[in-house]
């Protein structure tokens, strides 16, 4: 079957690899489309993350497509349309013990540790296949990964009906956080974003005020609109600046999540919460192991009801062959436009 394989630094090559065959409590899953994450091009540039002794592999962790092929205890039906939970839990240290199986100390996920989805064909335990509602499509699917790790940062926020709500950083996580701030009864929703056409999606995702944060102060937004800030906040960008303003933008009491995946220490001013009585909290993926459907079913499901919507997000499906040209380097390119690249092998 064809693959892309990473092979060092802006080296990732389309080859032939042998097609992958179910373990008896696995399935092949025949994949329709495979998002590229932020976190995929952070790899791509700057990898490999997964260690040197794994090279080349396949990356890719965004995917839906159709159960092709199961193992003797894989408790699935071939023809099955799903989405892919990537993280696979170990199911025995302490953290999986107690259910919180995102936090399992020997997560390995599929696209990084284990063959990933820019493939025809990718091999994955049976218990992180999630079944699609109706309408819902396996392409489509792709998207419910980004949305489902905004989803679980949403659950970590005492977010509430008519709170204000401020997102930095409108990658498809943040656009997402703005979605489903809309869809829990949100006030007013004030977003940040560097990007001029994910600001102007931020719009069209239902944020009320846009900000470039180069040009206007976010934070002085943000509290000259409401009764001295935002009450929760979300971090979507794993920057400083971007950590600075979602803080800074809350109300005394108001509360952060910080969803934005951090590569290098930063410094913050721990004042902001003790003298204003301000919270945070750290939103680590989502749900997975036994539990791998929960949020991925509910954002799936809010998906077939169109109370979520991810199409805006798509801006581009290209072939696996493209995926260094129209893939990696369109979404490098800060004027490309790219939010979301879907890749179909
Ligand atoms: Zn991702
Ligand atoms: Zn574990």
């Amino acid at each position: 079957m064809r693959a892309a394989r990473y092979h060092a630094n802006r080296d990732v090559r389309v080859e032939d690899v042998a097609a992958p065959a179910p373990e008896p409590d696995e399935v092949v899953v025949d994949v329709a489309a495979c998002g590229i994450c932020g976190s995929d091009l952070a790899e791509y540039s700057h990898g490999p993350r997964a260690g040197e002794e794994s090279l080349p592999y396949v990356m890719g962790h965004e995917f839906g497509g159709t159960v092709a092929e199961t193992g003797a205890d894989a408790d699935v039906a071939v023809g099955t349309e799903v989405v892919v939970n990537p993280l696979v839990a170990c199911e025995d240290c302490w953290c999986c013990d107690a259910g919180q199986y995102n936090l399992c100390r020997n997560l390995v996920v599929v696209g990084a540790q284990r063959p990933g989805a820019y493939a025809e064909r990718v091999r994955v335990p049976a218990t992180n296949v999630v079944p699609l509602p109706d309408g819902v499509s396996p392409e489509t699917a792709a998207v419910a990964e980004p949305f489902t790790v905004a989803y679980h940062g949403l659950l970590q926020s005492p977010i509430r009906s008519g709170d204000d709500v401020a997102v930095v950083g409108m990658g498809p996580i943040g656009l997402a956080t703005v979605q489903l701030a809309r869809d829990v009864g949100a006030g007013t929703v004030y977003a940040s974003g560097h990007r001029e056409a994910r600001r102007a999606l931020a719009a069209e995702c239902g944020a009320d005020v846009v900000v470039d944060p180069r040009e206007t102060d976010f934070v002085e937004t943000v509290r000259e609109n409401t009764r001295g800030g935002a009450d929760v906040a979300f971090d979507v960008t794993g920057t400083e600046s971007g950590y600075a303003d979602a803080v800074g933008a809350t109300r005394p009491d108001g509360h952060t999540t910080l969803v934005g995946v951090f590569e290098d220490a930063i410094e913050a001013d721990i004042m902001e919460y003790v003298s204003a009585q301000r919270s945070a909290t750290g939103s680590a993926a989502y749900q997975t192991g036994p539990r791998a459907g929960e949020e991925f079913g509910t954002v799936l499901r809010k998906f077939a009801a169109g109370d979520l919507d991810p199409e805006p997000l798509v801006t581009s499906r290209i072939a696996l062959d493209d995926i260094e040209s129209e893939g990696f380097e369109a979404l490098a390119d800060s004027d490309s436009g790219e939010v979301k690249v879907l890749v179909r092998p």
